[in-house]
């Protein structure tokens, strides 16, 4: 629904719509408080915002009146006309801006572009005109402002923002808003937001009993509950089953290493500024782990290996540590520690593009299994300016993985987009973006194409003619972190995990306390079948505890009776609303195992 996952965000009509509804959005404020300060107005996901500094609050129920006045701006049909300046003249038009002054300080040093984010080279200095309003900007805007649907944007919130995200600095005001190029593409947005709200992981983890996280354990650090914990051992079972079958080996590594082990990465210093600080014992530093890889490294290098032992696959859900500025940490989407679907496989170039299709043929197994249907894998390249500097000096290698990954993309039928200069260090990558069913967009599993790591452990095979050869490698992680992918799933289903995922399959609910020794009669046998089950002992009135059970979105409801104790049977309700009564407990575990057996969607 959102954005075409199939261009570039920067480069699409709904940037430019976005882009261009900041800077009527700013005029129609100037003219109701001339006094204001302007900062900066870009795009972002979804929408816009700009940041004034206003010379007095404002309150939610202005921005109707705001709105009112960016569509009749809108209607005026103004074209966005630029005008390349020299510093000294920006300086003249933005002479009572003093946030615009320091813009064009930075601009005029280079280093920064107009909203004060790092750049390469040093750009032109050049206005945009609309109407009575001038912003310093680089574009891209619509032809006129006609070019913004007046029924499809709308103002939708306000926060207080420092002015460059610097808490020493002045608090400023940031109206949201959102705008698409129909009225209808707007409603289904505000329509998706209103659901999201309801499907908030971190709202449903805490409802669910998924997680918690305890001041004194430490931020960005979830404590998984034992609800939380079935889902995991359930998702590594899943990957354990697939990867054996396609040929993994497991492994296990510690979470920490000496920095030797680092540097030798390349890790240190260059990762340095996301890793934990080291720790010292008897005359080492130590750090944890910020990824698996190196260890992979180890384990391949440890022993003589041919071309016919590859490819070699390691496989391990790895517990990595990452450091996130407190800021940043977010429910489990932002997380500093983590467990990942790792895995390391080690090919000669000849078995690349084959391998290579065994991870995509996986990753289509669990989008499939997961009801994923919208999902683009992001293939980011190298720059040739940046060789030698962001990555590694070897052309022919970039050009040749860059064609093979292509190759197997296509041949494989995977929607994927290239965005150039954003490749690895070491190799191209892909990231996989997926859209839960409420449109929501996610950013997930990555792979890694890399030729330089083997490298550099100095990890060989030796060929068909008897020299060695340094292999390829592929770094996975198709399910992603548990963190983020449960977060993910918690939002996909709505907290409704399908039966082989839910942390309690089914809950007894006795009508009386006569019930209650067939009921725990009842809930030993869906043990011994294997199925999670609890029985609701207490005193409460049965509605109540059917409630109860609705809450947790346990799949299944139990209640039994007399006549049920009676005749060895159960009245089942299901969490969709559906019931069957009076059934024999066995037809009962015969459907719920088959649920759980094949993985199914079905209750
Ligand atoms: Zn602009
Ligand atoms: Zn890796």
């Amino acid at each position: 629904m959102p954005n075409d996952p199939e261009e570039r965000y920067e480069d699409s009509q709904l940037y430019r719509i976005r882009h261009s509804a900041a800077h009527v959005m700013a005029q129609a404020v100037l003219e109701f408080y001339p006094e204001t300060k302007y900062t900066i107005g870009p795009p972002v996901e979804n929408g816009f915002y700009y940041d004034f500094d206003l010379p007095q609050p404002i309150t939610q129920e202005e921005l109707e009146k705001i709105e009112k006045r960016m569509r009749q701006i809108i209607s005026g049909g103004y074209a966005f006309v630029k005008k390349v300046v020299s510093a000294v003249e920006a300086r003249q038009v933005f002479k009572d801006q003093p946030y615009k002054l320091e813009l064009i300080d930075g601009l005029e040093k280079g280093g920064l572009d107009e909203y004060g984010n790092p750049l390469a080279e040093k750009p032109e200095i050049s206005l945009y005109q609309s109407d009575t309003f001038t912003d310093l900007c680089r574009g891209p805007h619509v032809e006129t402002t006609r070019q913004i649907n007046p029924s499809a944007f709308k103002l939708m919130s306000i926060a207080g923002a420092y002015w460059r995200g610097d808490e020493h600095n002045k608090m400023l005001t940031r109206i949201y808003g959102t705008a698409w190029k129909t009225p209808d593409a707007l409603k289904q947005y505000l329509l998706m937001l209103e659901e999201a709200k309801k499907r908030d992981h971190r709202k449903l983890g805490k409802e669910l009993e998924i997680y918690i996280y305890d001041e004194e354990v430490g931020p960005g650090l979830p404590l998984w509950l034992p609800r939380g914990g079935v889902v995991i051992e359930e998702l590594e079972k899943l990957a354990k089953e697939m990867e054996e079958k396609a040929g993994y080996l497991r492994v296990r590594t510690p979470h920490l290493a000496k920095e030797d082990l680092f540097l030798h990465s390349g890790h240190l210093p260059y990762y340095a500024e996301s890793m934990y600080p080291p720790m010292e014992l008897e005359g080492t530093k130590y750090y944890v782990k910020p990824m698996n890889c190196p260890m992979h490294h180890k384990i391949y290098g440890a022993k003589p290996r041919s071309y016919r032992d590859l490819p070699i696959r390691l496989a391990e859900y790895g517990t990595c540590y990452r450091y996130e500025k407190s800021g940043e940490l977010f429910g489990l989407m932002r997380v500093r520690s983590m467990q990942m679907n790792d895995s390391h496989i080690y090919v000669t170039e000849d078995q690349f593009e084959q391998e290579f299709m065994g991870v995509i043929n996986l990753y289509k197994k669990y989008l499939d299994l997961f009801g994923i249907t919208k999902f683009v894998m992001r293939l980011s390249l190298h720059s040739k300016e940046g060789l030698g500097k962001k990555y590694v000096d070897n052309e022919r290698l970039w050009l040749k993985t860059e064609d093979m990954v292509r190759r197997a993309m296509t041949n494989g039928g995977v929607p994927f987009v290239e965005v150039a200069n954003e490749a690895a260090f070491y190799g191209p990558k892909i990231d996989g973006q997926v859209w839960s069913v409420i449109g929501k967009e996610f950013s997930l599993a990555t792979n890694q194409v890399d030729f330089a790591q083997p490298g550099r452990f100095n990890l060989v095979y030796m060929n068909k003619e008897g020299v060695e050869e340094t292999p390829l490698c592929i770094h996975r992680a198709p399910l992603g972190t548990h963190e983020r992918f449960i977060g993910f799933l918690l939002e996909h289903y709505a907290g409704n995990f399908p039966v082989w995922l839910s942390p309690e399959h089914a809950r007894v609910i006795p009508i009386t306390d006569n019930q209650n020794e067939y009921a725990e009669k009842v809930v030993a046998q869906l043990r011994e079948h294997g199925l999670r089950v609890s029985a609701d002992l207490s005193s409460q009135r049965m509605n109540a505890k059917i409630r109860e059970a609705q809450l947790m979105k346990v799949p299944y409801m139990l209640v039994i009776g007399e006549n049920e104790a009676n005749a060895g049977q159960v009245s089942l309700r299901v969490r969709d609303g559906s019931r069957a009564d009076n059934i024999p407990l066995a037809e009962f575990i015969a459907r719920a195992s088959d649920r759980i057996e094949k993985r199914s969607g079905e209750l």
